[in-house]
């Protein structure tokens, strides 16, 4: 490590110590949300991901810390193992009370206007503030064990992770062109079978709007993986393998016995760190 990251690791671990997210509202954040690991590396990245972005209320919404701090928690969690230079792009975090209506327009080829508006419960933009709906962070905290896993924090932060290499395009920063083709083989298709399944309405722990794009199709399974990483492993074990690779290269995973011992290869394989600076 040369002097200034030496420097800087040494000034972000004294920040992290003399700013930790209290005990108490540690605590809180995770009882709210029991997918977050009780996790010191967590917790750690957590506060320093709090003292890096300013966050804002939008449309009469008072923040409170825990509100903050829920925020802070699941964005983190993609970045757990990869680091937070991948959300060096964006410093604003604009959280509204409830979902935003957003005005569209387009026109077609023939150049026609359309014009519409979209529902929006968050938005990631490139280089812009991240957009949140405060009621959709929190509705993360209570679903279903059945439905369609949504986490509105997670999906626009691996939103942020795509487009660290340029735009959205469910290719994330990889070391090698080589690990991105793979990338995009394995996504594409596992991308067929779920689109295979949602045409058969067939259930799936995965969220139907990743039908759409490819780039929303990585949004969604990121979901799955951090909120209900056993039911995408039992529903897609190489999908499941290609986010663990990603996102947590190098460790075993708590999984049902009848998959930790799949031949397939679910236990994630070790891949170099993306060439970003930490
Ligand atoms: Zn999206």
């Amino acid at each position: 490590m040369g002097l200034i990251a030496r420097w800087r690791a040494w000034r972000e671990r004294r920040l992290i110590e003399r700013h930790p997210i209290p005990d108490a509202l540690w605590a809180q954040t995770l009882a709210r949300y029991p997918f977050l690991p009780d996790s010191p590396r967590l917790r750690a990245i957590s506060s320093l991901f709090l003292a890096r972005k300013e966050f804002h209320g939008a449309g009469g919404l008072v923040l409170t810390d825990a509100m903050a701090v829920a925020v802070a928690a699941q964005a983190c969690l993609p970045v757990l193992e990869l680091g937070l230079a991948l959300y060096d792009a964006t410093t604003t975090i604009v959280l509204h009370p409830a979902e935003v209506e957003a005005p569209r327009r387009d026109h077609d080829e023939g150049g026609l206007v359309h014009e519409w508006s979209e529902e929006l419960a968050g938005e990631a933009m490139e280089g812009g503030p991240l957009m949140l709906a405060w009621s959709a962070v929190d509705a993360a905290a209570t679903q279903s064990e059945d439905a369609p896993v949504f986490n509105v924090v997670i999906h626009e932060f691996v939103h942020l992770i795509d487009m660290a290499n340029g735009e959205a395009d469910g290719l994330p920063p990889l070391p090698s062109a080589a690990e991105g083709k793979r990338w995009i083989e394995t996504l594409t298709l596992a991308w067929d079978r779920f689109a295979d399944r949602v045409a058969h309405r067939e259930p799936s722990c995965i969220d139907p709007y990743g039908s759409a794009e490819l780039d929303e199709f990585f949004a969604v399974a990121s979901e799955a993986f951090f909120v209900q990483p056993a039911r995408l492993a039992a529903e897609d074990p190489q999908l499941f393998s290609l986010l663990a690779g990603y996102f947590r290269p190098g460790q075993t995973l708590d999984l049902p016995p009848s998959l930790a011992h799949d031949p397939g290869g679910l236990r994630t394989q070790r891949v170099a760190k993306p060439a970003i600076p930490s």
